[in-house]
């Protein structure tokens, strides 16, 4: 038996959705365990290319029971409009559950985010605006909808009307607009319930038969540690644990059965959004790296935004490694540098005089200043290698320094966007 979770170590885009899409060949289920469609994971294999917002990665694959967890967003149209554009692409019917204990994003959510992001104007988080933040709100405000609450009509319509009618105070005196019908909002969700059913299911019972049975199971993680409201650029984080640790609850697996915790750690720091990235570069240094990086530039797969790109962080990955409890590691788009002719690794933090190799808390992080220390390019492409031994010397000092400074075995090189561009050590 095996309990594998794949979770991003850095601000997520690591490169996640690659591995999984890769692991999950010899995987029983795939589980989606927190999060909903305001990330993306780009695959790219026999089936072309796809960006997966709230689907499982192990979707490709006919034998995969995908899942997704009690712990995630359901945006319900998202969910099947996801589905059905990779049905209409000939991907083979896939197996997918959803657990009944799962919550619903609301059209409100999506709503609130929007507005939201309005009204703080240029203090703004840079939200996805796909209603994460207020979905999580109200589900730990316990005034969330679960799907299992479809199964009792009455019960939805009049939880319905008691949840809208103070959000329609704070739409018409903060927002200035107009109220919502709760009415409607009960149709259009009771619209789903014949599509919705037959997919609904007791993922707890069904994870506690798999594991009886030694069923492999493969955990999916979206964005990345430094994202995780509790250990991560607060406030600059999402609503929902991106944590291996969080995936024993979200996914509702015990966590001593989680064996093998592979940080996904990309091979230069990227970024969406507002918040510190203390090794972020501008201008034309930027551009480039911007422009070479992830399959076709380093653009947000879920709302096309430019990231943010700067050198490798060893101290925030090593942070960020630790807090998932990473066993292994996964070093992504190491081909992308290839073009270098220097590089640089960010080992130290100088704040105010001091330098510090430890991840500090968010309000210190804006006077970080990086130190960095320097490596010879290979000037090379790598993508088709596939033997460790055959990367040029530099490039291998360069993974070397990373191993060493993250202390944690680099099992995998990632050597460009396919399949099968893999180098396992
Ligand atoms: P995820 O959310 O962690 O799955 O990452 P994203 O899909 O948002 O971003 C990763 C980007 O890098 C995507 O465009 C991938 O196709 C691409 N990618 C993944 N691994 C590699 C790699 O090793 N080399 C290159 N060049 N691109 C990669």
């Amino acid at each position: 038996m095996s309990v594998t979770a794949v979770v991003g170590a850095n601000w997520g885009d690591e490169g996640k959705g690659k591995m999984t899409d890769y692991l999950a060949q010899k995987s029983d289920i795939v589980v989606r365990f927190q999060g909903g469609n305001n990330a993306g994971h780009t695959i790219i294999n026999k089936f072309g290319k796809f960006a997966l917002h709230l689907l499982p990665s192990g979707i490709f694959y006919p034998h995969v029971t995908n899942i997704l967890g009690p712990g995630i967003a359901l945006n319900i149209q998202a969910f099947f409009d996801e589905l059905n554009s990779l049905l209409n692409r000939d991907i083979p019917k896939p197996k997918i559950y959803i657990s009944n204990r799962a919550q619903i994003l609301m059209p409100y959510h999506l709503l609130f985010d929007q507005l939201e992001e309005q009204r703080l104007a240029d203090k703004k988080f840079g939200s996805t605006k796909s209603g994460i933040a207020p979905f999580y709100a109200d589900k730990y405000h316990k005034i969330g909808i679960s799907v299992s609450h479809l199964e009792h009509p009455e019960y939805l319509r009049e939880r319905l009307e008691s949840i809208i009618q103070p959000k329609n105070v704070i739409l018409k005196h903060l927002y200035n607009h107009p109220p919502l019908s709760p009415q409607e909002i009960y149709q259009q969700l009771m619209s789903f319930k014949p599509q919705l059913d037959p997919l609904i299911i007791d993922t707890q019972k069904l994870f506690y038969q798999a594991l009886k049975q030694n069923k492999s199971i493969l955990i999916e993680g979206q964005l990345g540690a430094l994202r995780d409201p509790d250990h991560g650029i607060y406030p600059y984080s999402t609503s929902s644990s991106p944590l291996a640790g969080y995936a024993s609850v979200g996914a509702g697996i015990p966590p001593y059965q989680i064996n093998q915790v592979i940080g996904v750690v990309k091979a230069y720091s990227t970024c969406v959004g507002a918040g510190p990235l203390v090794t972020e570069l501008f201008g034309e240094q930027a551009d480039q790296l911007r422009n070479k990086g992830g399959d076709s530039g380093e653009y947000g797969a879920t709302t096309g935004r430019p990231r943010r790109v700067g050198w490798f962080d060893a101290v925030a990955t090593r942070y960020g490694c630790r807090v998932q409890g990473a066993t292994e590691v996964a070093l992504t788009l190491v081909d992308v540098l290839g073009y270098l002719e220097e590089i640089k690794i960010c080992t130290g933090y100088d704040i105010q005089g001091t330098v510090t190799d430890d991840f500090p808390a968010t309000i210190h992080l804006d006077k970080a200043a990086p130190v960095y220390q320097s490596f010879q390019g290979w000037k090379e492409d790598i993508s088709s290698i596939r033997d460790y031994k055959k990367l040029p010397t530099s490039c291998r000092d360069y993974v070397g320094f990373i191993q060493d400074y993250l202390g944690i075995p680099i099992k995998w090189i990632s050597v460009g966007p396919h399949r099968e561009n893999l180098i396992k050590i």
